[in-house]
């Protein structure tokens, strides 16, 4: 009942705009965000807005629940389903935030200017500068492919909406395409083979979701696939899903060869071509071994590098010319070399994996952060003017002594308000899933206890965790409703 309740008010909320927008106030801080993803938006979730002018800048205009993206290049979620507009965001917070659909291309930070690209339109160049007073990074990374050739030409990756859509696209070409009478064996093996470069959480899930789309779906409506139809996992390391612990390794790895994923760990791709993956596999000998895997369907799933426009700020800030993975932040988060710069998530080198865990709590960190900050500018102000007042009153008057406490009292506010801590990270866990309704979870319980477990059940609080950790209702509804449309249809084959 409780639910069906907050189900309407959001309902009611989304459907009835904000009335009484106010302009940006001149005598206010312009406050720059950049990026649309965990970190930008849950800092835009806890700020309130009314203390500065907030201007949002991200070529992405809508927020994307990353975790549910593998299942979208099956088609067990529909993409718009964990999309949510940057619009429908920014509309319910207490003032007016601008938003621009641009990119971010430079940072200049002596001049404190951004400069966007408009990226409304595929061919539009135009650009534009924004001038901030505080500047807070949040752009996110890119594919790595680490300079290996042919992978940008020929790889799929698994970031963005496109990234699923094209994948999802590319999984029925390569069927239909075998389904070709006249097609001769070889070809047909070679365009049923989907290879996964990286077992990382991202390419442990996408393999298992495509698994299940074979078995579940796939097999069902084209049988004629089913005997050649492959997926191998190629990894690098010596076993998939390096940051979870040994036994939940070593169930996936057992849970991977029951689903017949084949799994080439200690194999390292050094070269793609337009249908061959050229890998270097380690014998337990030491020796080495090159491989040569014809495929249909290449996803490079091998983790994240630096954005060029990060690359350029860090080449100007002397405090950062050591870094490689991205920018140094201290412990309240300002970029090292800057007054009044922040960053946060998967842009920033951190002690921290480049998680959404992670990014989404320094966005509520530095939310908080600028609401103390914007209270403490108050008191200040609030103190100097009851200073200037108590100077204009008779010494020993009883106005002048309650003045006085006043400015003792708001005082004391302002020392706490200015007494910042720094940045505490609270790990919760690790999910993965890992296939056949099946899931893996590292839990953090306590303070120094973990809670490995993997299987069946672990998947029902896979999902429950996933779902309560959509960013609306309208989110939630429409992941649930997808969920229950492919246990009772299957998922959709076309194109
Ligand atoms: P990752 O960095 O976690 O894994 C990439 C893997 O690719 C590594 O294990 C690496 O050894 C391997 N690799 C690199 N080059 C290779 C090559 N040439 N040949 C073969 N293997 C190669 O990447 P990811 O899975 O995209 O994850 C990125 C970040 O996002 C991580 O911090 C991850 O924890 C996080 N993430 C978490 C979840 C989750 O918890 N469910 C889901 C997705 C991503």
């Amino acid at each position: 009942f409780a639910t069906l309740i907050y189900a309407g008010w959001s309902i009611y909320e989304t459907r009835h705009p904000r009335e009484n927008q106010s302009p940006p106030d001149p005598t206010k801080k312009t406050l720059v965000i950049l990026g649309s993803g965990w970190g930008s938006v849950s800092l835009l979730k806890t700020i309130n807005t009314s203390n500065y002018n907030v201007v949002v800048v991200s070529p992405r205009n809508f927020f994307l629940f990353t975790p549910l993206l593998p299942s979208c290049t099956t088609g067990t979620i529909e993409h718009r389903s964990i999309m949510e507009p940057i619009r429908g965001i920014i509309r319910n917070k207490e003032s007016d935030v601008t938003y621009y659909e641009a990119e971010a291309t430079k940072i200049d930070y002596e001049n404190r200017v951004v400069t966007i690209r408009d990226h409304s339109t595929e061919d539009s160049k135009d650009e534009r500068q924004l001038k901030f007073d505080y500047l807070v990074v949040g752009v996110g990374a890119m594919n790595s492919t680490f300079g290996i050739p042919g992978v940008q030409d020929h790889a799929c990756f698994l970031k963005e909406i496109p990234d699923a859509q094209k994948i999802r696209k590319k999984i029925m070409d390569c069927i239909e395409s075998a389904s070709f009478k006249n097609l001769d064996d070889a070809d047909r093996k070679r365009l049923l083979h989907t290879v996964v470069v990286g077992g990382g959480p991202t390419g442990v899930e996408f393999a298992a979701e495509l698994q299940d789309f074979f078995e579940e779906d796939l097999k069902k409506w084209i049988p004629g696939i089913a005997k050649d139809f492959k997926v191998t996992l190629v990894e690098a390391l010596p076993n998939v899903l390096p940051s979870f612990s040994k036994q939940l390794i070593d169930y996936t790895e057992r849970q991977f060869k029951a689903e017949k994923i084949s799994v080439l760990t200690k194999t390292m791709v050094k070269k793609v071509t337009e249908d061959t993956i050229i890998a270097e596999a380690t014998r337990p000998d030491g020796s080495k071994e090159t491989l040569e895997m014809p495929y249909g369907l290449l996803v490079w799933a091998t983790g994240n590098t630096v954005r060029p426009v990060i690359r350029d700020l860090m080449a100007n800030l002397e405090a950062q010319k050591n870094s490689r993975r991205g920018l140094l932040v201290n412990e309240y988060l300002v970029v090292e070399g800057t007054e009044g710069v922040w960053a946060l998530g998967d842009c920033t080198a951190t002690k921290y994996a480049p998680t959404a865990q992670v990014a989404a709590q320094q966005g509520s960190y530095l939310g908080g952060l600028f609401n103390q900050l914007a209270r403490a500018e108050d008191l200040e102000q609030e103190v100097r003017a009851l200073e200037a007042k108590a100077s204009q009153t008779a010494e020993g008057s009883a106005e002048r002594k309650s003045i006085l406490s006043e400015i003792e009292s708001r005082s004391r506010r302002l020392r706490r308000s200015k007494s910042l801590l720094p940045f505490e990270y609270s790990h919760q866990g690790s999910l993965a899933y890992v296939g056949s309704d099946k899931a893996v979870a590292d839990l953090t319980l306590w303070a120094e206890g973990n809670f490995a477990s993997g299987g069946r059940l672990t998947y029902m609080f896979w999902r429950s965790a996933y779902l309560s950790m959509c960013f609306s209702m309208r989110n939630k509804i429409l992941v649930l409703t997808d969920w229950v449309k492919v246990k009772v249809f299957g998922r959709d084959v076309s194109r």
